[in-house]
């Protein structure tokens, strides 16, 4: 390396070395561009590569001999014409030969070699060549141990350019791989001339073909002049490209950056170009993704069927569904679409990618929304069906069971109602959760309705189990749920229907648990029934009396009966209540106690309060003397309509005395909301109708209600009278509500008195007012013939003669 660099400082003019290696630069440059642009464009190979090979060749031949020119030696040296010539010609032709190679073979290491090799021995043929042509001279002797070495250089130099000059898209590249050019030929060139020692020799006479060195020099300025035209042309076309591929690059970029999809150029499976949005997706810089091979940024499920579309011409094809794969190696739903397009002047294909993350969620909370329940979620109606069909099956085949628990809650309305409908949703959200932890994770707890779930149970699981199961839920439900700052306290009724007992369908057993939901409700709430086929009976008798019901009004079917209320000391009648009958064509009288239940679950029961308002005030403005007339008010019709409305109509199109009215209420109207309860009983008292509350003693805390309305007059329950005679306490009871309501200034009327045994008992307790058959059963027709007042009037009279008796 030493003796290189004392060669070139020693042995050679440096003005000279300094304007060969600028002609050398400058060719090279020239070389490097030129192969840029047959990199880029589609031209015909021979075409492209020619002019690069020429000026790469004249450029080696031009720095071999300017550096020829700088290089002292004691004697004139002249060159040979043919060997000078012919140095030239074998720059040129290897170069072609070299870059010919490396453009066919450059995607396999060996070829790169190969064509390096090739190159550098190009321009080890054109130095050693063009040192010989000094013989003509000097005799010039060669040191084969730098010969080797220059060898080596100009061979690796190529190598090493060659290997580089693959991707010559940045001006950073270009510099890089003409330095790699430069080397190769200077490093050979100086290496060589290290080499060599020079003695000249006498010319040989007469020889025409001998160059002196003042026509070389002419020579080699001409083709320096044309590698110097050359190279200045190269980088102003350099210049001109690349600001021409800039513009269209970041025009390009800016458009891409723009969209949301994700926008990316490949060649050859290799990306080239990628926007933000790809950025984004795959969560790496855009300049970490150019370069990647495309099947490496998406999931290696996908590899066959991107591998099978990149087969298709990209533009005959759909879009379709692909997953890429992130740096942070999550998956992502993308839709593909490509197109070819031309890019830096040759094919390639642009692919587009669509996020799918999104659709795909909302598509699946639309599939989720559509099988379960928005505000509990959990399954639908739908979806339980979905269930329970392919369980059935199931079984089936096993030989095995599946229960079905119909569950209802029971007052869940009053919450509703009471504390508002934010309430009632966390409530149902309590209970949810209250019943799933009594259940496993295979079973499943479906809200099918306002208030309603079913509980679905696969295996084989005895009915005693699932008996146990449907007690504990129900049990689980009576515990009070604390909502906001209420506690609240409601309970539940279950049905339980069994496959293949109960039902083999779906509707079938569904419907049986139902039946027996049903059953429940119909009892009196708050249990478990199994279904049993009698149920099923029932439930069609019962649906057939909802629908005769809803036109029983229109066909004149309702009747009102009276009873009278007598005077519990004179027997005079005061009151006659108003009781409800449906004369059904087929089955005769139908008593209330069947029919008012249906009209109250059925809103019937409207209609059918406001027609025994209207009818018992009608009534009662045409009696002969001004008794009262009494009518009854279920709760639930109390809670539906506007009743103090009602009555105020029907007394003044009736023209009766409000005072004449009494409405009876019972203490259950108080339950659901107490205060909403009073507000409405002290708009009627303000009507100047009295007010009863029936029933009394079946219902509730009682007491507190009494305390916090005044009523008229209470009814005491029938019930007690029955007993009165049976045990003692009863006596002692009935005692204490009459003297209580006489405390509170309350009228009291005991119901149900059948016996003078019973009336006789009673009269001691100084009540107001009796009814019962043994004064009168209701009846279509008032009973007020003077011998029936006369009667009454005995009844009263004989008392103490038969206590005497
Ligand atoms: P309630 O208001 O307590 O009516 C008294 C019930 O006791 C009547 O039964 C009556 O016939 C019956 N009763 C009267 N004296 C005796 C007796 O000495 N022994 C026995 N065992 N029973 C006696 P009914 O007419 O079957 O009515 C039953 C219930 O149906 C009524 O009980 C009332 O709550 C309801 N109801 C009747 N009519 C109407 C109505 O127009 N609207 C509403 N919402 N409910 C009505
Ligand atoms: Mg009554
Ligand atoms: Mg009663």
């Amino acid at each position: 390396m030493i003796r290189v660099l004392t060669c070139v400082a020693q042995q050679h003019d440096l003005r000279l070395v300094a304007l060969s290696a600028v002609i050398c630069a400058l060719g090279c440059f020239a070389t490097v561009t030129l192969i840029a642009r047959a990199e880029a464009g589609s031209r015909s190979l021979l075409r492209a590569l020619v002019p690069a090979a020429t000026i790469f060749g004249g450029s080696v031949w031009s720095l071999h001999f300017v550096a020829m020119l700088a290089f002292r030696t004691e004697a004139q040296v002249a060159f040979d014409l043919d060997f000078t010539a012919a140095s030239i010609v074998v720059a040129i032709a290897g170069s072609l030969a070299a870059l010919s190679l490396w453009r066919w073979l450059s995607t396999v290491p060996l070829g790169i070699v190969l064509a390096g090799t090739v190159l550098g021995l190009a321009i080890t043929g054109m130095h050693y060549l063009g040192v010989d042509a000094m013989a003509a001279s000097s005799l010039v002797l060669f040191d084969p141990y730098y010969v080797a070495a220059s060898i080596l250089v100009g061979v690796a130099f190529s190598i090493l350019a060659l290997a580089r000059a693959g991707r010559l898209t940045s001006f950073g590249r270009r510099i890089e791989v003409t330095g790699w050019f430069a080397l190769a030929i200077c490093g050979l060139h100086f290496t060589g001339m290290t080499a060599v020692t020079v003695a000249p020799i006498a010319l040989r006479e007469g020889e025409s073909y001998v160059l002196g060195s003042t026509p070389l020099a002419l020579t080699v300025a001409a083709v320096s002049l044309a590698v110097l035209i050359a190279g200045l042309v190269a980088l102003a076309l350099q210049q001109h490209l690349s600001q021409r591929d800039r513009r269209d690059l970041s025009r390009m970029r800016l458009l891409s950056n723009l969209a949301h999809e994700v926008l990316f150029i490949h060649r050859d499976g290799e990306v080239l170009e990628v926007n933000d949005a790809g950025g984004r997706l795959f969560g790496m810089a855009p300049d970490q993704i150019v370069g990647r091979p495309v099947l490496d940024l998406f999931s290696q499920a996908d590899v066959p069927a991107l591998l099978r579309r990149t087969r298709c011409r990209s533009e005959d094809l759909r879009p379709e569904e692909f997953e890429i794969r992130t740096a942070a190696g999550t998956h992502v739903p993308v839709e593909l679409s490509c197109r070819t397009i031309e890019f830096g002047g040759k094919p390639a294909t642009a692919v587009a990618l669509r996020d799918l993350t999104a659709r795909k969620r909302d598509e699946a909370r639309i599939r989720h929304l559509a099988l379960h329940d928005a505000l509990t979620d959990l399954p639908n109606r739908y979806l339980l069906e979905q269930r329970l069909g392919p369980a059935l099956e199931a079984a089936a085949l096993d030989g095995t069971s599946v229960a079905v628990i119909y569950i209802d809650l029971d007052r869940f309305k009053a919450v509703n109602d009471v504390h508002g409908h934010a309430a009632g949703d966390a409530l149902l959200v309590q209970a949810a959760k209250r019943m799933l932890t009594e259940l496993r994770p295979s079973d499943t707890l479906a809200r099918i309705g306002g208030d309603e779930f079913v509980v679905l149970l696969t295996g084989a699981r005895a009915p005693q189990r699932v008996a146990k199961i449907a007690g504990r839920l129900v049990e689980g439900l009576r515990r009070p749920f604390q909502i906001d700052d209420y506690r609240v306290e409601i309970g539940a009724s279950a049905g339980v229907a069994l496959f293949p007992a109960d039902g083999s369908t779906t509707e079938t057993l569904l419907r049986a648990a139902d039946t027996a939901l049903y059953r429940v409700k119909y009892e009196g709430r708050g249990s478990v029934r199994f279904f049993e086929p009698a149920m099923d009976a029932q439930l069609r008798a019962r649906q057939r009396l909802e629908h005769e019901l809803g036109g029983a009004i229109a066909r004149d079917e309702l009747r009102l009966f009276y009873q009278p209320i007598v005077n519990g000391r004179t027997g005079e009648i005061e009151t006659f209540e108003a009781l409800i009958r449906w004369q059904h064509p087929e089955r005769g009288f139908v008593s209330p106690a069947e029919f008012i239940p249906v009209a109250e679950q059925t809103d019937l029961i409207g209609r059918i309060g406001a027609w025994v308002i209207d009818t018992a005030c009608a009534a009662a403005a045409a009696w002969p003397q001004p008794w009262r007339v009494s009518v009854n008010v279920s709760p639930t019709q109390f809670r539906q309509t506007d009743i103090p409305t009602l009555v105020a109509t029907a007394l003044e199109r009736h023209d009766l005395d409000p005072a004449r009215l009494v409405v009876e209420i019972t203490e259950s109207v108080f339950i659901q909301d107490a205060s909403t309860a009073v507000a409405v009983l002290t708009r009627l008292r303000g009507l100047g109708v009295r007010l009863a509350l029936d029933d009394f003693g079946t219902g509730y805390s009682s007491l507190s209600y009494l305390q916090q309305f005044r009523f008229d007059k209470i009814k005491v329950d029938q019930s007690f009278v029955r007993r009165l005679g049976q045990d003692a306490d009863t006596l002692a009871i009935v005692r204490a509500i009459v003297n209580l309501g006489h405390n509170l200034g309350l009228q009291i009327t005991v119901e149900g008195v059948e016996t003078a045994e019973q009336l006789a008992i009673l009269r001691e307790l100084h009540c107001e007012q009796m009814q019962g058959y043994l004064f009168a059963r209701p009846a279509a027709v008032l009973g007020v013939s003077e011998l029936e007042l006369a009667r009454l009037r005995a009844l009263f009279v004989e008392q103490p003669l038969l206590a005497m008796a």
